[in-house]
């Protein structure tokens, strides 16, 4: 029987800072510096505009710290799903560590919202073949799907799939939802996200949707707070990893809102429950 195409908006929640740097996590800054909670805010009023949903994976040191986020994504209706704790890299962490920071921040998300996170998304997509003792945690932990394998160069593994499967492995169901690409002579591109999504041309991206589509799978979009504010603070980073994190200074907000017109938006979990009723 053939599933209902919709596509779907992921948001990595965190703040301006949360970029990993060759020195590991920086310091937190200033409370009055943090902008998570008006970006935030900014992407839930072009979500709700439309009457969208979207999946928000939650940096559980970002719920803890400011406790009103989670439950004002939960009481527009949208997802939370888990981006760990701390946001180092999985491959910094060690299996007790990485399974901590799993229950850390579920055990928080649960406290504010009454609800438990069901998908993970790694720090900078750091879950890869090297870390793949990490997908036996996550059945072991009753996730249903991880959002951590990019089939990019570099970030990725390239020769990853660009569509939804089940991972291999002993236990429940685990699917694995990687985010859209797009395929060119030098590799894929990132038009799902991060700079790539700001870069490329518009219809490069809702071409990209659309091919997608056709074949009966949903286009995954990823996007982080820090990408709707285009005045916001800035860390200083070499040239390349600037531009990789933070894009050029353009602000997502319009080509989200024009997606938003066009394609209809629903969460992971909506998805995933959907392909088990049907499989
Ligand atoms: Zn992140």
């Amino acid at each position: 029987m053939p599933l209902l195409t919709h596509n779907i908006l992921t948001v990595d929640v965190e703040d301006w800072y949360h970029v990993c740097t060759p020195e590991g996590a920086v310091p937190v800054p200033p409370r009055g510096s943090w902008r998570v909670r008006p970006n935030l805010e900014r992407i839930l009023t072009l979500l709700d505009e439309q009457r969208q949903k979207a999946t928000f994976f939650m940096l559980g040191s970002v719920a803890e710290s400011d406790p009103a986020l989670a439950p004002m994504i939960c009481a527009a209706g949208h997802e939370i799903a888990s981006h760990g704790y701390s946001h180092r890299l999985v491959s910094a962490l060690t299996p007790q560590q990485f399974r901590e920071e799993l229950q850390l921040t579920e055990r928080i998300i649960m406290a504010q919202t009454g609800q438990r996170p069901v998908g993970y998304r790694a720090p900078q997509w750091s879950l890869t073949e090297q870390t793949g003792w990490a997908f036996a945690i996550l059945r072991e932990q009753g996730y249903l799907y991880d959002s951590s394998l990019n089939p990019l160069p570099f970030v990725g593994n390239s020769g990853g799939s660009r569509t939804p499967y089940i991972l291999e492995g002993e236990g429940d169901v685990l699917w694995e939802i990687p985010p859209l690409v797009t395929r060119s002579w030098i590799g894929n591109l990132p038009t799902g996200g991060g700079w790539g999504f700001r870069f490329f041309p518009f219809r490069t991206v809702c071409a990209a949707i659309e091919a997608l589509n056709r074949e009966d799978h949903p286009a995954v979009l990823y996007l982080h707070p820090r990408e709707v504010d285009r005045d916001g603070p800035r860390l200083e980073l070499p040239a390349l990893k600037r531009f990789v994190s933070y894009g050029t200074r353009t602000d997502a907000a319009p080509r989200l809102s024009e997606l938003f017109r066009r394609y209809r938006f629903i969460t992971l979990k909506e998805m995933v429950y959907e392909w088990q009723h049907v499989s």
